[in-house]
């Protein structure tokens, strides 16, 4: 992947991103978009984005792999988006670190409740 075609996903992902972060009442946090030509630190391969969350401070951090990105369609994109972002919201729900898959669970739920309201009432995918 080239300068201009990793510059062009990361506006794609922008976009996307800042239009939902209006919807989902996310603007107060400070977000932060970290960008990657490959696997992300710590993450498996298949992993194209991964968020962490500090609900303490409204923090986020949002890490992106643009090559697996790139060979997305929008409505693959937009689905991943709204996924990560109910991230920051439900991360709040834990008491303790432990990943027990329950946070991950909730996150899916969310994204396709959203946008079935989003694509005025048609079931998501
Ligand atoms: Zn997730």
């Amino acid at each position: 992947m080239n300068d201009a075609d990793f510059e062009k996903q990361k506006a794609r992902v922008l976009a996307m991103g800042k239009q939902w972060i209006t919807l989902l009442w996310l603007r107060w946090w400070n977000i932060e978009w970290r960008w990657h030509r490959g696997r992300i630190d710590g993450e498996s391969d298949h992993t194209a984005m991964a968020t962490s969350s500090s609900w303490r401070y409204a923090e986020a951090v949002i890490s992106v792999d643009l090559l697996q990105v790139a060979g997305w369609d929008d409505q693959t994109l937009e689905k991943v988006i709204v996924h990560e972002l109910m991230h920051p919201i439900l991360h709040e729900m834990h008491s303790c670190n432990q990943d027990d898959g329950h946070e991950e669970r909730v996150a899916s739920w969310l994204q396709r409740a959203f946008l079935t309201v989003k694509n005025g009432m048609e079931p998501a995918s």
